[in-house]
């Protein structure tokens, strides 16, 4: 295992569970995240508390990436926007993969039995429909916030609108899964 050190917090963590940071050639902090870029990385935790120390204390990444001043203001944001980016490719690749269950009816059922991992909600879910949700859902299953409305949802999953969908613990959905933890720990 690749440990890395996070920036913020100074823990030790397997990459995987870290997002790295590079500065381009214009001297802009880039969020790296899928780890690939060339040059040297600086590596943070996905999660609120490390961000905005990164933040507030840029003098650790201009130790870290050694350059002579970074602005990390839009850190978060941009971070946001990769988890974003990626949110919506981890949908996609688990809908073809057939770990997610849509449509009310469908996912009522499939949270009674306790089916379902995690539930991921389309941000104008009706309250209503979410505390239903809730209701059948088994203790301990997460529910996320997408960044879609229902119609981006449903189309996602190819599917006409959707306030919600869960989601199976199969290898077509870790990628999600995995970015829906990112969103949970940065809210
Ligand atoms: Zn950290």
């Amino acid at each position: 295992m690749a440990e890395r050190t996070c920036v913020a917090c100074r823990d030790e963590a397997d990459r995987d569970d870290l997002i790295r940071l590079v500065v381009d050639p214009e001297g802009r902090l880039v969020v790296d995240y899928r780890a690939r870029l060339p040059g040297r990385g600086a590596w943070v935790h996905p999660r609120k508390a490390c961000v905005v120390e990164v933040s507030a204390h840029p003098g650790r990444l201009v130790k870290a990436l050694q350059v002579d001043a970074i602005d990390a203001s839009t850190l978060e944001a941009d971070l946001l926007a990769a988890i974003h980016r990626a949110l919506a490719d981890g949908l996609s690749q688990a809908a073809a993969g057939g770990a997610l269950i849509g449509g009310n009816d469908a996912l009522g059922r499939a949270l009674v039995a306790g089916q379902i991992a995690e539930v991921v909600l389309a941000n104008d879910a009706a309250e209503r429909t979410e505390r239903e949700l809730r209701r059948e859902a088994r203790e301990g299953v997460p529910f996320t916030v997408s960044p879609l409305d229902r119609d981006a949802l449903g189309a996602r999953v190819g599917r006409a609108p959707l306030a919600a969908v869960g989601v199976l613990a199969e290898g077509a959905s870790v990628h999600l899964r995995r970015q829906l933890r990112r969103l949970r720990d940065l809210g």
